[in-house]
């Protein structure tokens, strides 16, 4: 699936050219394929079939309300990390009893609230947390249906920002402890529990360590049932990777065919928690070079998006690829791609081979996760718009922000 394609020497976002797209809405401005969405979450689906189980996107990956709505239009649940994220997912028409809450620092007022809801699942990380969560729910008179996040500790093999199945990680419950807190959980009147949790890292190129991790996971079902407690699904988490450069990311079949076949005669209902797999190649950020600065030792490219709009190359050293919306047939030279916020850090590419000239689009690619979800207001930079392409249409999903949209919240001193 390429949404993203040359036509006629313009690249297009399905039917649409990315230069009609930077008329009408501006830049810099972030374009998602509604068709490439689809075909992420199909990819998984396809896998599924006749199996007990629910694909919960990751919000915090993208979590623009459009793009959630295609996704809870295609029957998926959600992950999300906080009471903002359960308000999008609800807005975006998810069900509630398809949504599992994650994260190490759930406040009271965030459990209340997911109680409320009646969400699927709280994924939870600590033994206080089990100890507030059976609070809360007793305070609201309700049972509050959990999983423990257990870490496997295995090597994710992945950016050590972005690995989180390791001991020295802040996520989870060692190993170790797990069964002990299962049976501290067994004995609180107001928690139920429902399934296992682990989530080992991100950008996964390599499916063996999700086996790996689901061999200890099951292994500890086993001791939880010799005890008594018996679980209803199991979660493994996301962090398949994609194709950024020239990594080869795994299909969905090779990461999935081996953790079913070890599922296959237990009677657990399957969780994933995908992010980046089902939206990160499906956006683009759409940039224009604002000016040219050839010097002796490297030559900038200004454009107009920024370390604010996309931190990854900054924050962790990611790698887009930047390619040109129209291409020229001039010789390339090497460019240093920069923003216009006062950092040495805020580039969006180093030494890339391009023919530009001032004025021309760019289009930073696989930037649908962790791109706009992590962008910020650094240096007063409204936050970029976005765009859902669907074939021939285009829509506006969030519009530009306002300088008068950030000064709004703030007031002078009386
Ligand atoms: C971030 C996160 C995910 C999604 O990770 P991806 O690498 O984007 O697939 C899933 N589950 C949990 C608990 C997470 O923190």
């Amino acid at each position: 699936m390429t949404p993203f394609a040359l036509k006629n020497g313009q690249l297009c976002a399905e039917a649409v050219t990315f230069s009609d797209i930077a008329e009408r809405f501006g830049t810099p401005c972030y374009v998602y394929s509604r068709a490439a969405l689809e075909a992420a979450l199909d990819e998984f689906h396809q896998e599924l079939i006749g199996v007990d189980s629910l694909v919960c996107y990751a919000v915090k990956a993208n979590s623009n309300l459009a793009v959630l709505n295609v996704f809870a239009q295609r029957g998926a649940g959600f992950d999300i990390v906080s009471t903002g994220e359960l308000k999008r997912a609800l807005a975006a028409g998810a069900t509630p009893k398809k949504i599992v809450f994650s994260g190490v620092g759930k406040s009271k007022s965030e459990m209340e609230f997911a109680l409320s809801v009646g969400i699927l699942c709280f994924n939870v990380e600590s033994a206080p947390e089990l100890d507030r969560l059976n609070e809360v729910a007793a305070h609201l008179g309700k049972k509050a249906p959990i999983s423990l996040r257990v870490n496997p500790n295995v090597d994710a093999k992945t950016h050590p920002y972005i690995s989180t199945g390791l001991k020295e990680n802040k996520f989870g419950v060692a190993y170790e402890d797990a069964l002990k807190l299962y049976q501290h959980a067994a004995s609180l009147p107001n928690l139920e529990i429902v399934g296992i949790d682990c989530h080992i890292g991100s950008q996964l190129l390599d499916p063996a360590p999700f086996a790996e991790a689901l061999d200890k996971i099951l292994l500890l079902i086993d001791q939880l049932a010799a005890k008594g407690i018996h679980l209803h699904h199991i979660d493994l988490g996301g962090g398949l990777g994609i194709q950024y450069k020239d990594e080869q990311a795994p299909t969905v079949k090779s990461y999935l065919q081996p953790l079913l076949k070890k599922l296959k005669d237990r009677s657990l209902k399957i969780l994933l928690e995908p992010g980046r797999r089902l939206v990160g190649n499906a956006g683009v950020l759409l940039t224009q070079v604002e000016y040219l600065k050839p010097g002796e030792v490297k030559n900038f490219a200004v454009i107009d998006a920024a370390m604010n709009d996309l931190a990854r190359p900054s924050l962790y050293d990611a790698w887009h690829n930047i390619v040109p919306v129209v291409p020229r047939s001039g010789k390339s030279i090497n460019w240093e791609v920069v923003g216009p916020i006062c950092e040495s850090g805020d580039f969006l590419g180093h030494d890339r081979p391009l023919s530009i000239e001032p004025g021309d689009l760019l289009a930073i690619m696989s930037v649908g996760a962790y791109g706009m979800a992590m962008s910020s207001n650094y240096n007063t930079r409204p936050r970029a718009a976005e765009v859902m392409v669907d074939q021939s249409q285009v829509f506006l999903v969030r519009r530009r922000e306002t300088v008068e949209d950030l000064l709004a919240l703030e007031c002078l001193l009386p």
